[in-house]
């Protein structure tokens, strides 16, 4: 079981890099590789049946996709390789049709190449012009097998075997270019996949980016706005508050910036985790933190002040600093209210009151 695990992990993992922006590398191998295996195994077959013409192709294509292979990791001089691939898979259709007839089916091999060489080459960013290389090659590819069909329909070929042996060679070469395409298609799929993870990322990024403040991860002012439309909208009751941190300016002044960040990122943290799914909060400027909260106006000003005591309770460590804050909150409840300006308005008018009295104060009334 655990074997199984780590030989599916190990699939995946190569997959994944198959599929990836830099598999570049891995990609070219994974053609040399095929094609030496193709290749070995009919430069022996070749020599047993005594073909020797086919044995001498097939051991100069095995070394070239050997030399492919190994030259492979410098990524260099790709356009020159994939042109000699084609050249040679190309060259191979026409010679085996020349020395042993067109009915073993090694054109399958220039059929497979075609997807692969537009796939392959788009990939690659050291080719310019992708699209109009693997077209050309494939108006080429498509010639030279109209040639050889044509070539070995009017000629007798050097060698001919029983029937047998034919058809064995043609469903082996149906075998290698069914799997050639197989592993094209699954690396396909596997970049779609890559492609549209990324992309999801780059959104999420974005959306984060457009909808969320940077310093506290809290809401932005644009995106509690479209989240305000809604809770008007609904027939459930809420209360909006807006916070402001005491002195702020002063626990920036004696302690530094950066610990005024920690104190915000505190603050933040411990207004979200209360107000979880009970309603959103928002950074809506410097130190000034939005809430929108769903319930009764008697469990929202409950949890106000809940979130107050929290807050003075809480030490915030900076650098070799503790520091203590606390905040003042102006709440009012939505009654008949449906201007977003005038419920914002009123909260903060409730705020400033709380600021005048002494701070540290949940206001709810003018
Ligand atoms: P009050 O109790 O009346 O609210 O006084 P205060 O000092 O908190 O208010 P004031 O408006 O005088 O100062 C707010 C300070 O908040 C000034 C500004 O530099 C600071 N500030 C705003 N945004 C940030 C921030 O992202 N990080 C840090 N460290 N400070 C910020
Ligand atoms: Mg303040
Ligand atoms: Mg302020």
């Amino acid at each position: 079981m655990d074997n199984k695990k780590k030989f599916t992990e190990t699939i995946q993992s190569l997959w994944n890099i198959l599929s990836s922006d830099t598999g570049n590398i891995y990609r070219y191998r994974l053609i040399y590789g095929f094609c030496i295996v193709v290749h070995s195994f009919y430069a022996i077959l070749f020599s047993v049946t005594g073909v020797t013409e086919l044995m001498i192709f097939n051991i100069i294509s095995s070394a070239m996709y050997v030399t492919g292979f190994l030259i492979a990791k410098f990524n260099r001089m790709t356009l020159l390789l994939v042109i000699l691939v084609y050249v040679e898979i190309i060259a191979h259709c026409f010679m085996c049709s020349y020395v042993i007839g067109f009915e073993y089916q090694f054109v399958l091999f220039s059929v497979a190449i075609l997807p692969v060489t537009y796939f392959i080459t788009y990939l690659d960013p050291a080719i310019k012009k992708p699209m109009i290389l693997s077209s050309v090659l494939a108006v080429i590819n498509f010639v030279v097998m109209v040639i050889s069909l044509d070539y070995s329909s009017i000629h007798e070929p050097l060698y001919t075997f029983p029937v047998g042996f034919v058809n064995a060679i043609a469903r082996l070469n149906i075998m290698f270019s069914v799997a050639i395409l197989i592993s094209f298609a699954l690396m396909f799929l596997g970049k779609i996949k890559y492609d549209m993870n990324k992309l999801k990322e780059q959104n999420d990024a974005l959306d984060f980016l457009a909808n969320y403040d940077q310093l506290t991860g809290l809401r932005n002012r644009n995106h509690i706005r479209d989240i305000f439309v809604s809770y008007i909208k609904s027939t459930e009751p809420y209360c909006v508050i807006l916070g402001d941190i005491d002195d702020f300016k002063q626990i920036n002044d004696t302690y530094g910036h950066s610990a005024g960040d920690e104190v915000l990122r505190s603050v933040a943290s411990i207004i979200k985790e209360n107000v979880s799914d009970k309603g959103e909060v928002c950074r809506w400027g410097g130190e000034e933190i939005l809430i929108l909260l769903k319930g009764s106006t008697r469990s929202c000003i409950d949890l106000n002040e809940k979130i107050l005591t929290e807050i003075r309770k809480t030490t915030v460590k900076s650098d070799s600093y503790s520091i203590n804050v606390t905040m003042t909150f102006g709440l009012c409840d939505y009654g008949d209210e449906t201007n977003i300006e005038k419920l914002i308005s009123l909260a903060d008018k409730r705020m400033y009151i709380g600021k005048k009295n002494g701070k540290n104060q949940v206001v709810t009334a003018s």
